[in-house]
């Protein structure tokens, strides 16, 4: 059983990532969103719970092995950023 500490001290082994975004029942849910996730690279841990955790699976790996949301799918729920045990995810406010 893995704790928080494991997680920051990076002893949680990495989780590769096997669903890729896709369009769920909710259709293209970046359409309608009003906060957006953003993603510090500095914080983040690649323990990628985010992913396991997103419910729209708009989270994949991307560059250097860093999670990666696609906004197309992401409904600003802030699921992710609630549960990154680094506090890597922020959500500010989308603009227009
Ligand atoms: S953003 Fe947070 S939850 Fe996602 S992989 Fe990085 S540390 Fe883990
Ligand atoms: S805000 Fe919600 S839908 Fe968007 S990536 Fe995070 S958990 Fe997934």
């Amino acid at each position: 059983m893995f704790t928080l500490a494991d997680v920051t001290q990076e002893k949680v082994p990495v989780i590769v990532p096997i669903s890729h975004p896709s369009e769920g029942s909710a259709g293209r849910t970046g359409l309608w969103r009003v906060f957006k996730p953003i993603i510090n690279t500095n914080k983040c841990k690649k323990c990628f719970i985010c992913w396991l955790v997103c419910p729209e699976e708009s989270i994949e790996e991307g560059k250097d092995g860093y999670p990666e949301i696609d906004y197309t799918y992401c409904k600003g729920c802030g699921v992710c950023s609630d549960n990154c045990p680094t506090g890597a995810i922020s959500l500010v406010k989308e603009e227009g």
